[in-house]
């Protein structure tokens, strides 16, 4: 029998509506509504399109969306001014600085800079480093994202052998360390991993962050696999495909998530939660200095 499509659409809805929910609950008890910080440098094609979206989804959940497009010359120091400023201002409560950023500008710098409290894409070391101890604050946006559409399978995933095939900062190692604090068995691959497919096969759970149009091949797949495919890549012919070549991996996995409209507009969602996440902590944190 096909696998089940785990529908991202709908879940970041369901995400999406929660957060609009309780951000007008907020509101109605008098409390401003949360901010979100959205810095773009450049005008990286793909990344407008990903800053839009962003910012117009901020704003239909009824939160305040603040806007910085600085220009691509601009200085490493002027943008880490920019932050400072957005991190001292009480009304923005997330920071995101979207990536890539231009090459005279160093990624880290800028990460480390935001104030961990702000940090809504989960990046900054200190939220990195909570997530591997265990103590997760601010949880990296696609990992938490895929972790809902797991949830959304019923199937416990306590004992089950992860596969993560990806070890970037952004979606791998954050991904391997959410499925191993779900007390999943976790395999990490990468471009030097021998024996790929084979890896692949023992997996319970495979997760795809690599980049490359269709790389998995259905018969890597386990027989009742769950298949989560992070990638969004554009084929020859300008269509959008993932990392798995779903068609044929659909046949042996239990449940898997079609590109598009899987793991992508969880990410959105994901990054609302986490501001109103951040806004709750925020305030919580207020409160004590009280
Ligand atoms: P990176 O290029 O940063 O990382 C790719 C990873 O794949 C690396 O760890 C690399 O290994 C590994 N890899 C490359 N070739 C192979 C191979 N032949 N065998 C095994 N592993 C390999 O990509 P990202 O993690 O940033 O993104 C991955 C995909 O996810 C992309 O398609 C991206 O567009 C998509 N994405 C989707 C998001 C969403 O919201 N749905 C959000 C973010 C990304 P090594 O480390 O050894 O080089």
């Amino acid at each position: 029998m096909p696998a089940r499509i785990l529908d991202g659409k709908r879940v970041a809805e369901q995400v999406t509506a929660e957060v609009r929910d309780a951000v007008a609950r907020r509101v109605a008890r008098g409390m401003t509504a949360p901010g979100l910080a959205v810095v773009q440098v450049g005008e990286h094609a793909a990344s407008s399109i990903y800053v839009r979206n962003k910012r117009r989804t901020t704003e239909t959940v009824g939160m305040r969306s603040f806007a910085l497009d600085l220009p691509a010359t601009v200085g490493e120091r002027d943008l880490l001014d920019e932050i400072d400023r957005l991190g001292a201002d009480p009304s923005v409560n997330g920071i995101l600085v979207q990536l890539p950023l231009p090459p005279h500008i160093a990624r880290e710098a800028v990460i480390e800079r935001i104030d961990p409290a702000k940090d809504v894409d989960g990046f900054h070391p200190y939220n990195v480093g909570r997530l591997a101890l265990g103590m997760p604050a601010l949880r990296p946006c696609t990992p938490y994202g895929c972790m809902r559409l797991l949830a959304e399978t019923g199937e416990a995933l306590k004992g089950k052998h992860a596969v993560v095939i990806g070890r970037s900062t952004i979606v791998g190692r954050p991904m391997a360390l959410e499925l191993l604090l779900a007390h999943c068995t976790v395999t990490i691959a990468h471009s030097a991993t021998r024996d790929l497919a084979d890896v692949v096969r023992s997996g319970d759970i495979v997760v795809a962050a690599v980049g490359k149009p269709r790389f998995v091949q259905g018969d890597w797949i386990r027989e009742g696999a769950i298949v989560i495919d992070v990638g969004i890549n554009r084929n020859d012919e300008g269509k959008l495909v993932g990392d798995v070549d779903f068609d044929a991996a659909r046949e042996r996995a239990s449940y898997i998530t079609p590109v598009p409209g899987g793991v992508g507009p969880m990410t959105i969602a994901t990054l609302l939660a986490n501001t109103l996440h951040a806004a709750e902590l925020q305030q919580r944190e207020a409160l004590k200095a009280l």
